[in-house]
């Protein structure tokens, strides 16, 4: 059991089961022992490693969508560039050193990078000293300041706590996180009935609601409707909302067990992205997708551009351009590619766009039905 896990049990001692969504909450940002608080968890070495930390060609590529899209939007001689959950500030670096292609638009940009995580902030600033654009630092979306904005979120929503409702004889509870008689964490189900949800399902069935993300994408959305622009969201998730649990923990590129040791290993959930999808229609935006990673970038043209590096690579190198371009594209199982590839990165990710009224089709989504 971890420090975190100590205090976690303290505190169900003193008043009983938490909610998942809490200990979610706890395990991942609590203010000294959190999971993010405390490291950075990112790359080999780290627990789990993302597309950025793969392959430039992703930031790369999203910083040409966004120099398309702010041209869409009219070309504003100001434009908040947003990422939420930057991780290494690797997706922001690739994606600024593609914007030099335009510098009209380079010159409108003014960099927010959203984060809570202390560790990552101090990575970010290393990665980013030399910017081109002046990048400023908040721990809330709310502080971002006015004005048409672009916001990419990559691996971002999968990391916000989640509330689990589970299936009983009696009806639906909401799970919580307990205290077994040996004392250590366990599931439960609160005695409470939630006879707000109406779907019918077998006994032992689990809802997720993701309630935080859902907030997230309502404001989000909002903004974006009221002053323009807008946002990108890439994640491991589904197309429809369904019945399941995916909350998991992963540690050193294993998926370990939840409870075992919180505030060490990174926890998420598959996002949902049929709600974030409602969230962004119900405060009036245009809603893209889910499509699947793999076509939104072969879309971009991420195949042209893994050439077009191989013909300044060394041999060595343009096999590792190979690799990386059938790692974020594959959507076949990659043989012993732990969790999070499975089934492929291509196919497993989605990426949903939300957009401000009466925007052209956003690049990457050519096919997609708009969904609003
Ligand atoms: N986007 C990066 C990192 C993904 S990991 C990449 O693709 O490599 C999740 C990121 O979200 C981390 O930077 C983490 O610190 C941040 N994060 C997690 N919960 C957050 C919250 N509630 N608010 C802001 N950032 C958060």
């Amino acid at each position: 059991m971890s420090d975190l896990g100590d205090r976690i049990r303290e505190m169900i001692a003193a008043d009983g089961p938490m909610p998942v969504e809490h200990f979610m909450s706890l395990a991942l940002t609590h203010p000294t022992l959190g999971y993010y608080t405390t490291r950075d968890p990112l790359g080999a070495a780290g627990d789990f490693t993302t597309s950025p930390e793969i392959s430039q060609m992703f930031g790369e590529l999203i910083g040409l969508w966004a120099a398309e899209v702010w041209m869409n939007m009219g070309a504003p001689s100001v434009l908040r560039l947003v990422e939420l959950g930057p991780g290494r500030g690797t997706l922001m670096l690739d994606a600024l050193r593609a914007a030099r292609v335009s510098p009209p638009f380079l010159a409108a940009l003014d960099v927010h990078l959203v984060e809570t995580s202390p560790v990552l902030t101090a990575v970010q600033k290393t990665t980013l000293k030399d910017a081109p654009a002046p990048v400023a630092w908040h721990g809330s979306i709310a502080d971002v300041p006015d004005g048409p904005a672009i916001v990419i979120a990559n691996e971002f929503v999968d990391a916000l706590p989640v509330r689990q409702y589970v299936k009983t004889l009696q009806g639906w509870s909401e799970r919580v996180v307990g205290l077994a008689p040996d004392g250590s964490l366990a599931f439960g189900a609160a005695p409470g009935q939630e006879d707000h949800i109406a779907a019918a399902a077998p006994d032992g069935a689990v809802l997720e609601v993701g309630a935080i993300g859902y907030r997230v994408m309502l404001d989000l959305a909002t903004r974006l409707v009221r002053q323009g622009g807008a946002a990108l969201i890439i994640d491991y998730g589904h197309a429809q909302t369904g019945f399941g649990e995916t909350l998991q923990a992963l540690a050193q590129h294993r998926a370990v067990d939840p409870l075992a040791a919180p505030g060490e290993a990174d926890l998420t959930t598959h996002v949902d992205f049929a709600a974030l999808a409602r969230a962004a229609r119900a405060s009036g935006a245009t809603v893209v997708g889910p499509v699947r990673q793999a076509d939104f970038l072969r879309r971009l043209g991420v195949a042209e551009r893994a050439e077009s590096l191989k013909r300044r690579a060394s041999p060595l190198q343009a096999a590792d351009i190979d690799r990386a371009l059938a790692r974020l594209t594959s959507t076949t199982p990659e043989p012993g590619a732990g969790m999070r590839a499975a089934p492929g990165m291509g196919e497993l990710f989605k990426v949903l766009a939300v957009l401000q009224k009466g925007l052209p089709p956003a690049p990457g989504f050519m096919d997609a039905t708009e969904t609003a």
